[in-house]
């Protein structure tokens, strides 16, 4: 019930007695603690949603470094009986290891930062730095398919501000497709080329107009329409053991950071995937 009182006052001014209203709110009352639990069932939807958007991507992006860290105990394994000369070797596949196994920490907390969309951790950082942070994977997948691969970078390359785990991420996944492609299809001097140089704000370019272009082209078949329709569909796959998730996860960080990532055929055959990212701006004025 709800009760409301209100003072008669009279024509004088005096109160000559009260005035009572008796509600009953039972409605009310029901209507509200429905809506506050299909609220909280809502919010545990979210939270399954994000559960599980982050174990796909964590079981997607996990897969490079776990399969590097492989190869290289094996490779060690191998070495093991070739004599004291093999040391040398050994030490590096070591290192390499603990490298990826570092690198797997980092993607995994990054994927929790992003999923939980917080864009802490942007830096700034030389491409240069980007491509150094990813090449050791690049180059064992390139030597197991036999993948020449080929790296041009313009002078005087401007850093860019980014989360630097997630765009070495999607640098991997662009040339990891690119070399894919190539293998199934059986290219001939397969050759994969990772360029980058400046890109003014050109139409295609969202957010601020000084940004550095980051392309990834391969020799491989192209991409038919029927594919590059449904390129960047979460789960989208045409490999028997793909999960679909690169490309729209790749799209997603690059939008994040204010860029643009599209792709094009590359001539006289295969694909070239692009995207830019800003340059930083240098430090922001803290606030007064
Ligand atoms: P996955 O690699 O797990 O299949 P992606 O989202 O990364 O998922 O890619 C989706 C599809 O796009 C691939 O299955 C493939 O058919 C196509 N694709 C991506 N990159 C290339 C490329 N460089 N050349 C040809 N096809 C490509």
């Amino acid at each position: 019930m709800l009760v409301i009182e209100a003072p008669l006052i009279n024509a004088q001014g005096l109160q000559t007695g009260w005035m009572s209203a008796v509600l009953d709110i039972s409605e009310q009352r029901r209507v509200e603690e429905l809506s506050r639990a299909s609220q909280e069932r809502l919010q545990a939807t979210a939270r399954l949603a994000t559960v599980g958007e982050m174990a796909s991507l964590l079981s997607h992006e996990l897969n490079q470094p776990l399969a590097a860290i492989s190869s290289y105990a094996t490779g060690s394994l191998n070495l093991i009986h070739s004599g004291p000369q093999a040391l040398a070797d050994i030490e590096v596949a070591m290192r390499r290891i603990a490298e990826q196994a570092e690198r797997a920490g980092k993607v995994i907390k990054s994927v929790h930062d992003f999923v939980r969309r917080r864009d802490n951790e942007r830096e700034p950082v030389a491409p240069q730095a980007l491509l150094d942070a990813i090449m050791p994977l690049v180059s064992l997948q390139a030597r197991k398919l036999g993948v020449r691969v080929q790296l041009k970078l313009q002078d005087d390359l401007p850093q860019v501000a980014c989360d630097r785990t997630m765009v070495e991420q999607v640098l991997l996944n662009l040339a990891r497709n690119a070399m894919q492609a190539m293998d199934e299809a059986q290219a001939r001097n397969p050759s994969l080329l990772i360029q980058v140089r400046r890109a003014g704000g050109g139409e295609r370019h969202i957010g601020p107009s000084a940004a550095v272009e980051f392309s990834v082209a391969d020799c491989g078949p192209g991409i038919p329409d029927v594919v590059a329709q449904q390129l960047f569909t979460p789960f989208y796959t045409t490999k028997a053991e793909g999960m679909g998730l690169g490309l729209s996860l790749c799209r997603t960080v690059v939008e994040q950071h204010g860029g643009y990532l599209g792709f094009e055929s590359n001539h006289p055959q295969g694909t070239i995937f692009r995207f830019t990212l800003p340059v930083d701006a240098g430090p922001q004025p803290s606030p007064a």
